[in-house]
């Protein structure tokens, strides 16, 4: 093994990746495979689920897997928790990333669109979270997580109105920051992501005027890619990272220096 594959390789890892059927969570699972991780996509959209698992056991010549998985479900999380252990005989590794956004002025938003909106991006990823971490700890094995807040955890976005995103995302870096200290003794790492403005179906799905907008604010020009992500998310997860936990990575071509 070479010093690098120490550093920073996932060989022999079993990764659960929420929301990975596509976009930043499909762009991480393909490059922790590219590094030795078995790849199990956790996602609603059970075909492209589906497609980017055999894709990425094609390229990267790992074992792969997809499970239906509504993060909101406590007790669906629980069995595809359950379940993709026992297809893949062990668990080591979670992207807990799937999220969403619903863009609407405070005034106006629903009970239901707040509701749903908590409901994915916060208690989903405390749902994945205590499955993933119940069953580390059950079967006495160390892990780590990784959950993917946002820079909007820290700003305030303009001009789009997303309180709900916002607040959400806010939550889930401290969320990350306080099981990382309550696992701390049982061997998980507990950290975060926050990206900027990454392409991906989620953000070409917002009003072209707000993208415009967003990319005038970015001190580098542009939008960032998901592959941009990576190799922090690698990080976290490798050997390198052995001694961090409770820990926010941002990355956001410094949108938030300015
Ligand atoms: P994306 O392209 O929409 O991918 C997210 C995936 O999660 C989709 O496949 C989505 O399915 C799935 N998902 C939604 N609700 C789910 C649920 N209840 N259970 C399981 N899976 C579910 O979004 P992305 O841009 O890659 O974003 C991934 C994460 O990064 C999110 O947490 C987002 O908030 C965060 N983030 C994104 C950006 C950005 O600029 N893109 C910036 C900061 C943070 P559907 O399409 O059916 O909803």
């Amino acid at each position: 093994m070479s010093h690098i594959e120490k550093l920073f390789g996932l060989a022999n890892k079993v990764a659960i990746v929420t929301g990975g059927a596509r976009g930043i969570g499909k762009c991480a699972a393909e490059n922790m495979a590219a590094v030795g991780a078995d790849i199990v996509i956790f996602d609603i959209l059970d075909d492209l689920a589906a497609q980017t698992a055999q894709e990425i056991a094609a390229a990267h010549k790992v074992r792969t897997a997809s499970f239906h998985c509504d993060v909101t479900d406590p007790e669906q999380v629980k069995a595809s928790v359950e379940a993709a252990a026992q297809k893949m005989g062990t668990l080591d590794l979670l992207f807990n990333n799937a999220g969403i956004v619903i863009q609407v002025p405070a005034e106006d938003v629903s009970p239901e669109d707040w509701r749903k909106v908590v409901d994915v991006n916060l208690n989903g990823v405390f749902y994945m979270a205590q499955a993933f971490g119940k069953w580390l700890i059950s079967h006495n094995k160390k892990g780590s997580i990784v959950n993917t807040a946002s820079m909007s955890a820290t700003i305030v976005n303009i001009p789009q109105p997303q309180a709900s995103y916002n607040a959400t995302k806010a939550a889930v870096r401290h969320l990350s920051k306080s099981l990382a200290v309550e696992w701390v003794q049982k061997g998980i790492r507990v950290n975060s992501i926050s990206p900027g403005y990454i392409w991906t179906d989620l953000t070409a799905s917002v009003r072209e005027d707000y993208r415009n907008s967003w990319i005038s604010q970015i001190p580098f020009g542009r939008m960032g890619d998901p592959q941009e992500l990576a190799g922090a998310i690698i990080y976290l997860f490798s050997e390198s990272a052995a001694y961090t936990t409770g820990c926010d990575i941002l990355i956001d071509g410094s949108f938030t220096v300015v």
